[in-house]
């Protein structure tokens, strides 16, 4: 039996390369199932779970401004391709057995609500799984960013970064650099100051502002989101305040 779960409120984000599976563009219906299942289970735990997704196995602004578009218009669409995300989550939380809303920060109302900030929390109270679409609704912005905001705004204890194919943070690309190290914890101030990739810089910005606590994790285990949950040290930990060891005397 699964002890008490550690957090009360966490934000899960889900980047659009997570629904990929072994697709190149759009969405894997097995993996979105698999991650369905993963999540729904955290739920049935009490945990009062939200997620933001991204767009990226979709649409991605600068993409669409690299090839000369507006890139607000661009960054539009990006929003919009969350919108479909959103939907098919939604869709694959509900086959799991889970109770769902799906809120947008751009009015689509008839497919999502809009968001509402005491709204949403109400709807976390009563156990239901809030995914928030349309990122900040503001172009020049990230779904990364939409995490940090509306974590903050809900008071999620935690945001969940799921990663695919890699444990956590390191301090090179691990696909590009061989010996890359993983690294364990992290201040959210080194993981700015040394460019390592957690979230953008913008996003990072506002959890180190607010002291909010960044999980890195590997989603394709299938048991991690539960361990995290669970109060297990799992991939990489980014926080205000780091436990070292005290340095080893003379050096
Ligand atoms: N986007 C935006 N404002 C936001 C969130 C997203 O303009 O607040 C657009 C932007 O074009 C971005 C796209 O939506 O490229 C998809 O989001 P993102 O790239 O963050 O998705 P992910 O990398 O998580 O799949």
């Amino acid at each position: 039996m699964p002890g008490e779960p550690a957090f009360g409120r966490v934000l899960l984000k889900l980047s659009g390369e997570a629904l990929l599976g072994r697709l190149e563009y759009g969405t894997d219906p097995e993996r979105i199932e698999r991650i369905a299942r993963q999540v729904a289970a955290v739920a049935g735990r009490g945990v009062e779970v939200s997620v933001v997704v991204g767009a990226g196995n979709i649409y991605r602004g600068l993409e669409g401004a690299a090839k000369g578009m507006d890139r607000a218009t661009a960054d539009y669409m990006g929003m919009l391709a969350t919108v479909l995300n959103a939907l098919t989550l939604q869709d694959a939380l509900e086959k799991a057995g889970a109770h769902t809303r799906v809120m947008s920060a751009i009015s689509v109302t008839e497919v999502a609500e809009p968001y509402i900030r005491r709204r949403a929390m109400r709807h976390l109270e009563k156990g239901r799984i809030v995914i928030f679409a349309a990122g900040t609704g503001n172009p020049f912005f990230t779904t990364d960013t939409a995490a940090a905001l509306r974590a903050l705004e809900i008071r999620a204890e935690a945001i969940l970064m799921a990663k695919h194919g890699v444990e956590g943070v390191y301090d090179a690309d691990p696909s590009e650099v061989a010996d890359a190290q993983f690294l364990p914890e992290i201040t959210h101030r080194e993981a700015i100051e040394r460019g390592l990739r957690v979230m953008d810089s913008t996003a990072l910005s506002l959890c180190m502002d607010n002291r909010l606590p960044i999980y890195v994790f590997n989603m394709a285990d299938e048991q991690n989101v539960d361990r995290i949950i669970s109060g297990e040290r799992v991939g990489t930990l980014v926080s205000a305040d780091v436990d070292r060891q005290p340095a080893p005397q003379g050096s």
